[in-house]
């Protein structure tokens, strides 16, 4: 479904638009096949999907910024495709327009070992990224679990299981490469680990979700590959427990590298799914990195003390890849295991953050407001960083579910804001979280607008996005 109030803005793509376009990128580079344009319509939220008119695989940032110069003259929306892993519908070309897919930029073009860094495109998934820095001793820390592209987790500020330790993607990237909307190519940032050198576009670009400019290349800082690791697990009697244990694990020195709650019916799902026996309860999922055994050891008998402290009734370390393995394999796949275990249901994500001290607090509002209405709501948490995903079931095609779970959705959201917390910790504002917009930051978002509207004044990049009065209204499949 496209907006009434912004499509007529746009003008449809023609085949004289087809044909120029081509005449940048090459036959081989631009497709309305159908299957090409479906596979480009829809992410991984909740969102119906929305087809694209066009199709583009650019191969280099001149070629990204030839199209965005001739979509700009023509008025044509152009929304940048990562991987297509956002929950936010973020990338859903929701005013139909070009679909410009960044999977053929997908090269490591310098790694700078001795400065830690690596520059590569933005359309490199972080897993393949980090398969290969492996090899000179180095990672790129942001894991958003499902292998995400890096300009869609630049454009997102994705962060995922390691923010606890290592930062966010924000904090994470030195320089970039970006193709504005009237075709010119700048550089923000620099490979200098301290910048103090004018406004900070780096951190402009960076989680504006492709509607600002197209990232075509970046610097990443990396880091060295810890050279001990051990993973643990955490049982308590209950949720409240466990929540603040969190908070006593923060507050102790520790510095997990990851931190994650997740709640005895995930537990369940994941023992009957892979077989495994954990006790099912909530559950603290943690890994430590450290630079020697030594320091690693003393660590965790420290954290096993504050388990039992606060009640653990079962804790477990262990330094085994393979065992280490098969727990974060299943920690990054247990929303796949919940979907598999409920056929016929789909999902709303629910994703906010608060500081730490609250978290606590945010966890029992969740529950009351879920009780309240009767609902079901599984918890799955970056906890270490006051972050909570919440999966709200609703039946495949059930409208008045589905808005029963959108207005649980924003209950929620609304005690996490009370609690000085953010609609989204990492997903991004896409569709589902405009219409927070202005509640979260007033007049800001004002100010956010003219910003817009000086780097993008046709709005072709990503329209339907972010601002709220943009977005069409809420749609899913
Ligand atoms: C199972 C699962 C688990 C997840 N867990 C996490 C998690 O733990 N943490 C987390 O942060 N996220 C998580 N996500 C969400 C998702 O992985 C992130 O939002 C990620 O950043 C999306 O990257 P992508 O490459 O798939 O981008 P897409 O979904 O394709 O696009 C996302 C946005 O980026 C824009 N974009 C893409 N490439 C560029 C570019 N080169 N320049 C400018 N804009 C661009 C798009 O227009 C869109 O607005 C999860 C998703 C799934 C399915």
């Amino acid at each position: 479904m496209i907006g009434e109030n912004h499509r007529p803005r746009f003008r449809a793509v023609s085949q004289e638009d087809r044909a120029a376009l081509q005449e940048i990128v090459g036959e081989d580079a631009l497709s309305d096949r159908r299957g090409d344009l479906e596979q480009h319509a829809r992410d991984a939220g909740h969102f119906a999907g929305q087809m694209a008119e066009l199709v583009i695989w650019p191969a280099n940032a001149e070629q990204v910024a030839q199209v965005l110069r001739y979509c700009n003259d023509g008025q044509i929306p152009v929304t940048a495709w990562g991987a297509g892993s956002g929950l936010e519908g973020n990338a859903i070309p929701v005013c139909g327009g070009v679909s410009l897919s960044m999977t053929r930029m997908n090269r490591i073009l310098d790694v700078h070992a001795d400065d830690f860094q690596v520059t590569c495109q933005p359309g490199i998934g972080h897993k393949d990224l980090n398969e290969q820095l492996a090899r000179e001793g180095l990672f790129f820390p942001p894991d958003p679990g499902a292998n995400a592209s890096i300009g869609g987790m630049i454009a997102n500020n994705a962060a995922g299981i390691r923010t606890v330790k290592y930062g966010a993607t924000k904090d994470n990237v030195l320089r970039m490469q970006v193709a504005l909307a009237d075709g010119s190519l700048i550089e923000v940032g620099s490979r200098s680990i301290k910048q103090s050198c004018g406004y900070d576009l780096l951190h402009l670009i960076i989680g504006s979700e492709g509607t600002l400019g197209i990232v075509t290349e970046a610097t990443l800082k990396l880091t060295p590959l810890p050279m001990a690791v051990s993973s643990a697990l955490a049982h308590f009697p209950d949720v409240e427990m466990a929540v603040e244990a969190v908070v006593a694990i923060r507050g102790s020195g520790l510095e997990p590298a990851a931190l994650e709650f997740m709640d005895a019916h995930h537990v369940e799902m994941i023992n009957r799914s892979e077989g495994m026996a954990m006790e099912e309860k909530p559950t603290l999922f943690m890994e430590f990195h450290h630079s020697n055994e030594t320091a690693l050891q003393v660590g965790l008998e420290f954290l096993e003390e504050i388990c039992a402290e606060l009640g653990a009734t079962g804790y477990r370390a262990t330094a085994d890849p393979a065992e280490r393995r098969k727990l974060w394999h299943v920690r990054h796949h247990s929303y796949e295991i919940m979907v598999r275990s409920h056929p016929g249901m789909n999902f709303l994500i629910l994703d906010v953050a608060v500081p730490i001290s609250a978290y606590p607090a945010l966890i029992h509002a969740a529950r009351e407001r879920i009780a309240d209405r009767g609902a079901v709501g599984y918890f799955l948490g970056h906890a270490g960083d006051g972050n909570i995903h919440i999966e709200l079931p609703f039946p495949e095609g059930d409208e008045r579910a589905y808005h029963a779970a959108l207005a649980l959705n924003d209950d929620i959201v609304a005690e996490a804001l009370a609690l000085g917390g953010t609609a989204t910790g990492e997903h991004g504002v896409g569709m589902g979280k405009a219409h927070w917009m202005e509640r979260e930051h007033g007049k800001a978002l004002g100010v956010m607008r003219s910003i817009k509207e000086t780097l993008d004044p046709k709005g072709i990049l990503n329209p339907g996005k972010i601002f709220p009065q943009d977005v069409p209204e809420l749609i899913h499949a």
